[in-house]
């Protein structure tokens, strides 16, 4: 039908299809927006997982490097007192007791160390494979997310033109309103009632479902544009 042919009851009853049209689109526009949201959060916490764990790892190999050190330091020690003390060098009993001591000393420290050193390497071989297991994790999680994601972005995009579509066909619309109603159009969308145009379905308005009166109900049979007295909403006869 060419709209500029239309009457105002047409013009008004296809304005309220396309505006529960456009309201529909942007509904799952915004929940498909906020499942694209969660999927990214999603990928982000486990990417950060992944990153911390690696960070731990590269903690405890420095961590372990410092200990070897230590443990080397120890055992060159260890060998150098030993050379000392059977070098024949020493000869005062008090001296060599000394030197004895040392390196008991020692020798309790190296066994110290070597199990320290043991544990850690034991440690980062766990968390080596936990490392591992989660960055395939990851991989496969982020694929599979990252498929998910572009599909959204598409139906978003789609879902996008298709508003502006019927947001243009709302405006043609707009455009050919007779000025009284289409500022009582505006009136009420700047008064955040929604619907703005109802049906008057036998004497009741669908927007508020109270009754209006009867001289309301034979304007709207007549196919003239009358507000509800109670909500102020654009009413339409019943097709
Ligand atoms: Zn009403």
């Amino acid at each position: 039908m060419n709209k500029a042919n239309m009457n105002n009851v047409e013009k008004l009853s296809l304005l309220r299809k396309l505006d529960s049209s456009i309201k529909q689109v942007e509904k799952k526009i915004k929940r498909k927006d906020q499942e694209l949201k969660s999927l990214q959060q999603e990928l982000s916490n486990l990417k950060s997982q992944v990153e911390h764990k690696q960070k731990n790892l590269e903690k405890e190999k420095i961590e372990l490097h410092r200990w070897e050190l230590e443990l080397k330091e120890t055992e060159e020690k260890l060998k150098s007192t030993r050379e000392k003390l059977y070098s024949g060098e020493i000869t005062s009993a008090k001296e060599l007791t000394q030197w004895e001591k040392s390196m008991e000393k020692l020798e309790k420290q190296q066994s110290e160390l070597e199990e320290e050193t043991l544990q850690r390497m034991e440690k980062i071989e766990v968390l080596q494979k936990e490392f591992q297991k989660e960055k395939k994790l990851l991989s496969e999680k982020s694929s599979e997310i990252e498929a998910a994601l572009e599909k959204l972005e598409k139906e978003i995009a789609h879902l996008r033109s298709e508003e502006e579509s019927l947001s243009s066909e709302r405006q043609k619309i707009l455009d050919l309103l007779p000025k009284e109603i289409l500022s009582s159009y505006q009136e009420i969308i700047s008064s955040s009632v929604e619907p703005v145009i109802v049906e008057l379905n036998q004497g009741i308005c669908e927007g508020c479902n109270l009754q209006v009166p009867t001289i309301v109900a034979k304007q709207v049979r007549k196919k003239e544009i009358v507000r509800c007295p109670n909500c102020g909403r654009l009413l339409l006869p019943k097709p």
